[in-house]
């Protein structure tokens, strides 16, 4: 639903006049050959983060120095006395901090340490716009920054020290950006979703990505008429489908999270998942009533595979202090409210994901050996589906030893193959630029094939 229109604007001069200075240095890899393309057919994939950042640039912690003006239309959001609106953000000078663009890290410039070019699939074209593009340095021409997660491939480069320019997201994203990188305050914007904000000339609105908290798909309305849609990482669902936003808009561009673009993904929906999981639990503990149940997760992410076994159980969720303040964050009333700080207190804990190893977990349950005699562990990821059990979740088979049994379920926060071509077969874009998996020319030839092969007209 679109609640309103809100105008914001950045301080586009200050960072365009500084952008030169990372650019002049000289690049030479594949992604880089492609930065300048307009609408090349290829991308490249890996990006190593180049530490650009510096952690020596001041904070200063002062929302007053983004000025918001008011000058919202067509705004049925009663909410929005807290909210900054319209006009134009505008920086405020900052003597103390480093130079925009300015190479601060010692490292940049010396040998292979300088950051390299931003690929083409991270810009918008016709805009001075990017997208998940903070490990390149100062970018040129880029005046806003976009972040359309938080998942470190996505904001890996952002940090305390980031001098570049404005980084809009969600409130959420905002949130987390603030709290565990240290961004300068200043040069947080958040958008609410489902709001339609104009930023430089361009109406962009943020709609829910069905990823992990905060996750949105970015729709940016060029002025001259032509649309772009950027997923992010997302997972497409039928309520897309019926967004007004999307429902009759074309599409010029669609930018798509193509990590599971290949038929062999063909996993289950995540409801489905969820009751394997609480189906699995039960039966366990009814045979072995003291399991310490243990779900492996991300910085964030998969929280609905704890939360259904929460409320099946009714049981608190343990997580460490890091986690239990990111969760927080979230502003969760559900899940703020389950949450324990006593790792004795309920016998559901949530860890690193990477933790989820026999020996690992052999360790960490030593500590309530005596309240518990077996482990049960889930580990939610899409990389977990096997052709072989397919949409049979009942064929799963744990992984056991001892008294410790690990589950892979394919818990997905992303498009299965089919779920992408229903949302591409939907949405019918002009163009798809692929932005996972396209390290190769052959995987992105295989995938602009099945695009081609899902957008043939209808009546042939
Ligand atoms: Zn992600």
């Amino acid at each position: 639903m679109r609640n309103g229109l809100v105008v914001l604007g950045g301080d586009r001069e200050e960072f365009h006049r500084e952008s030169h200075k990372i650019r002049s240095q000289s690049s030479s890899s594949e992604e880089e050959a492609q930065t300048n393309q307009s609408f090349p057919d290829v991308g490249v994939n890996k990006v190593e983060d180049t530490n650009v950042d510096s952690s020596s640039a001041s904070r200063s912690p002062n929302e007053a120095s983004a000025i918001y003006n008011t000058n919202k239309e067509d705004n049925n959001n009663n909410n929005n006395s807290k909210r900054p609106v319209l006009g134009s953000i505008q920086q405020k000078k900052n003597d103390k901090a480093p130079r925009p663009g300015f190479p601060k890290n010692p490292r940049i410039g010396v040998g292979d340490s300088k950051p390299r070019a931003c690929p083409f699939y991270k810009k918008i074209p016709g805009t001075t716009f990017t997208v998940d593009a903070f490990r390149y340095g100062l970018i040129e021409g880029c005046s806003s920054y976009f972040l359309s997660h938080f998942h470190y491939d996505h904001y890996g480069g952002l940090s305390k020290g980031w001098s570049h320019g404005p980084i809009y997201c969600s409130p959420i994203t905002a949130r987390l950006v603030r709290m565990s990188l240290l961004v300068n305050p200043s040069y947080i914007r958040p958008l609410e979703l489902d709001n339609a904000y104009v930023i430089e000339g361009v109406k962009v609105v943020l709609l829910e990505a069905n990823h992990c908290p905060g996750a949105t798909l970015i729709l940016f309305h060029l002025a001259h008429g032509r649309c772009y849609l950027h997923t992010g990482d997302f997972r497409a669902t039928k309520m897309m489908q019926s967004h007004p936003l999307l429902a009759n808009q074309r599409v010029n561009l669609l930018y798509l999270d193509t990590t599971y673009c290949n038929p062999k993904y063909k996993f289950p929906s995540k409801e489905d998942v969820l009751e394997f999981v609480v189906k699995m639990t039960r039966n366990y503990i009814k045979n072995q009533p003291k399991t310490l149940i243990v779900v492996g997760a991300y910085s964030i992410g998969k929280e609905c595979v704890y939360l259904a076994i929460s409320k099946a159980l009714g049981v608190k969720i343990y997580a460490n202090a890091s986690r239990r303040r990111v969760l927080h964050s979230f502003g969760w009333p559900e899940l703020s409210g389950g949450l324990c700080s006593r790792g004795e207190d309920t016998p559901l804990h949530v860890i690193p994901i990477s933790s989820l190893r026999h020996e690992t977990l052999k360790k960490y349950s030593e500590t309530y050996k005596r309240q518990y005699t077996a482990v049960l562990a889930f580990r939610p990821t899409g990389w977990t589906y096997s052709e072989t059990t397919g949409n049979h979740l009942d064929l799963i088979k744990p992984n056991s030893r001892g008294n410790i049994t690990i589950y892979g379920v394919p818990y997905s926060e992303h498009s299965s193959f089919l779920e992408l071509r229903e949302f591409v077969q939907f949405l019918r874009p002009d163009k798809i630029i692929p932005t996972v998996n396209i390290g190769t020319s052959a995987n992105r030839d295989k995938m602009q094939s099945y695009f081609q092969e899902w957008l043939q007209p209808k009546d042939s």
